[in-house]
């Protein structure tokens, strides 16, 4: 493929940022700037036989792999179309059985291992940045993130050395790691999710901005970008890396944490929203600010504690009532000084609701989403998906408990940030509008 660009937009390098992308001409709120197929990407093991493994589409009719009887497809030509890449995990999920545990970084590394070798020219995906562009930042690798790196390629050799022949030599796989880490992209549905992993070499050239005027939606395997502010020729364009409901401090932290930059956009000079993020209750006598700050820190450590809590909990024989009591607790420890819109406070109102929608207790996930759902369309920007996708939560369970009045306007609210996120064409945006119509 000839090296065309994408329509509209160019690559530059930014004084401040490097090179990112920016606008030639005028992108309205809504318009899709590019579409970008996956240069690789991998369905994620627990969605196994809800998603086809090949194009990810989403039914109950998938027939399974006659081998290894764990990927799923639609027909026999995604199953045709998966082979050059299922054959590197078909016949060693079989051989390990339960053994079988790479992880998902590990399994999309391999098979970009795989697109390398097939591939001499520029791919769909590659028209403004090529993978091997992808910064690493080998550099600023520390202790923790260089053992991670290293388990991934111990694993990388135990479980697809059979597969692929001769591996990349150690400095290349360490390089490869480190890109895709800060480069790569997970794939969520239209209730965020998660779906899968890929690598997306033209969205990856987007700068980060937690006011940012485009947002990335997928469609089956492939990634759009949307304009969710006006954007003006000259303009650069600006994703969002991370969730953006936490305060300035810990977006900043996050990014140089995983992405390597000080953030420096007009949300963190400005902080215009700190102030509600951290609501104090109000009290007669106000706490002292010692006293605040040593109930962040505690959110702090609640959230790691519950996240890792989370990750492990088939290791570790957690069990979801116990991972809502440790909810529970901490809201009420965390309420004697922050207010009930307080981010720390929603964090862990949202852990619960995930809890209760595991355990089918459909009444305390929708108690939860009552309250966090207005708070959250104060602190995230206009358009967000994380807010769409609490309004589409919340309609679908009113509407399973038969509160069609609430329903329907819950999922309108939705619908109205997704048509523009997703676009009204996109497969989410016409299922939601069925589920409106059937309530009529
Ligand atoms: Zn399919
Ligand atoms: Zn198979
Ligand atoms: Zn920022």
């Amino acid at each position: 493929m000839k090296n065309e660009g994408i329509e509209g937009t160019e690559r530059f390098v930014s004084p401040e940022r490097g090179r990112g992308l920016r606008a030639l001409r005028h992108f309205s709120v809504g318009e899709l700037l590019f579409s970008c197929p996956a240069y690789s990407y991998v369905l994620t093991v627990n969605e196994r036989g809800a998603h086809c493994e090949h194009c990810f589409t989403r039914r109950e009719d998938l027939f399974k792999c006659g081998k290894c009887k764990q990927a799923y497809y639609c027909n026999v030509e995604c199953q045709r179309g998966d082979w050059p890449m299922h054959k590197l995990e078909c016949m060693a999920m079989c051989a390990y059985g339960e053994n079988w545990c790479p992880s998902e970084t590990v399994r999309l590394v391999a098979r970009i291992i795989m697109k390398q070798r097939v591939t001499t020219e520029r791919t769909l995906s590659e028209k403004v940045l090529l993978l091997k562009e992808f910064e690493s930042h080998l550099d600023k690798m520390d202790s923790e993130k260089d053992e991670i790196v290293q388990a991934d390629i111990a694993a990388l050799h135990h479980f697809y050395s059979k597969h692929i022949s001769d591996l990349p030599d150690e400095q290349t796989l360490i390089e490869l790691f480190a890109q895709v880490n800060c480069n790569g992209f997970t794939i969520e549905d239209e209730e965020l999710s998660h779906l899968g992993s890929a690598v997306f070499p033209d969205v990856a050239l987007m700068n980060h901005s937690c006011s940012p005027n485009v947002i990335v939606t997928y469609k089956g395997t492939a990634a759009e970008v949307r304009a969710v502010q006006e954007i003006n020729p000259g303009e650069e364009i600006f994703n969002s890396y991370i969730d953006l409901l936490y305060p300035t401090e810990d977006r900043k932290e996050r990014l140089l944490e995983s992405y390597f930059f000080t953030c420096q956009c007009t949300e963190c000079t400005t902080k215009s929203k700190d102030k509600a993020k951290m609501e104090i209750r109000k009290l007669s006598l106000p706490p002292e600010p010692e006293e605040i700050q040593s109930m962040v820190r505690y959110a702090k450590n609640i959230i790691e504690e519950f996240r890792r809590a989370k990750h492990y909990k088939n290791i570790l024989h957690i069990f979801p009532s116990e991972l809502l009591e440790m909810c529970e607790l901490s809201q009420e420890k965390m309420g004697a000084i922050f207010g009930d819109t307080n981010v720390y406070m929603l964090h862990m109102m949202y852990q619960a609701m995930g809890v209760c929608l595991y355990m089918q207790d459909w009444d305390g996930a929708m108690s939860y989403g009552e309250k966090i759902v207005q708070p959250y369309s104060v602190h995230y920007p206009a358009y967000s998906l994380n807010v769409a996708s609490m309004y589409l939560k919340l309609g679908r369970l009113y509407l399973g408990l038969e509160r069609k009045t609430q329903g329907v306007k819950a999922l309108k609210k939705a619908l109205a940030i997704m048509e523009v996120a997703h676009g009204k064409e996109h497969h989410y945006v016409a299922e939601v509008k069925r589920e409106i119509e059937e309530q009529k």
